[in-house]
């Protein structure tokens, strides 16, 4: 069942949105090389909780034992922050995180550089970046899930890298992952309505290689099957009459 938010629900999940935003930007300036993946986890937990009424949505979520997820290049997403993974110059970090204020989740990715990166990296985030903003301008009132996915899938196809099938977006408040699905592929004016009130998180996956995943023993981290690497940007995003509110900024 899908949850309808009040115009005070949104704007607590726009609140707790913000500190979520601030945190991802601080992981943002402190990613470099040398540093273990484990020390990322801990500045964005002791940040998050650091704000009154914050707590990290990962942290024992379905028995996640991170506050954030750190997936390394053909890392795509579910990484388990560790003091033996160490970043180098050259990889490419995703970091998703999720916040949970006064009740209510939000949740946000980036992926950073570390470092100088190959030309085909760069390009990776940049049109992965440029997917989200793609969907979250086809989050108006009267469209549907399937313009999101349809406007994503339209800038990776251009780019010839693909989208992965298997991981989608979701709606998002009271509990992380609610109703609807938000798949980063479809086509326009197909599956649920967008109305006011919707909260999601979209969320598109991007490969350099193939769509296929596998799940590593750890039971967490989902792969490239193709060993290519892959990039996530995620924002929690409100439909509302004035059109997409983007809830995860600093
Ligand atoms: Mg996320
Ligand atoms: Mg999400």
């Amino acid at each position: 069942m899908i949850q309808l938010k009040s115009a005070r629900e949104i704007d607590i999940m726009a609140h707790g949105g913000q500190i979520l935003g601030a945190t991802v930007a601080m992981l943002r300036r402190e990613v470099r090389a040398g540093m273990s993946t484990w020390e990322l986890d801990e500045m964005a937990e002791t940040f998050i909780r650091s704000h009154p009424g914050a707590t990290p949505s990962f942290k024992g979520l379905y028995g996640f034992p991170g506050s954030v997820c750190v997936s390394i290049n053909d890392e795509i997403v579910h990484g388990i922050p560790s003091r033996r993974r160490v970043l180098d110059a050259g990889d490419i970090i995703s970091i998703d995180v999720g916040v949970k204020y006064d009740g209510y989740h939000t949740d946000s990715a980036t992926t950073v550089a570390v470092g100088a990166v190959p030309d085909e990296s760069q390009r990776l985030l940049d049109v992965t970046e440029r997917a989200l903003a793609a969907g979250i301008q086809a989050a108006l009132p009267n469209n549907h899930v399937g313009d999101i996915g349809a406007a994503i899938q339209a800038v990776v196809e251009a780019s010839g890298f693909s989208i992965v099938r298997d991981l989608v977006g979701h709606g998002i408040g009271v509990a992380f992952h609610e109703e609807p699905q938000v798949p980063n592929y479809g086509k326009p004016k197909r599956g649920t309505k967008l109305v006011p009130g919707l909260t999601i998180a979209i969320e598109p996956m991007v490969n350099v290689g193939g769509p296929g995943t596998r799940t590593m023993p750890d039971r967490w981290t989902v792969v490239t099957v193709d060993g290519s690497r892959s990039a996530h940007f995620e924002h929690t995003v409100a439909i509302t009459d004035g059109g997409p509110r983007v809830l995860t900024t600093a």
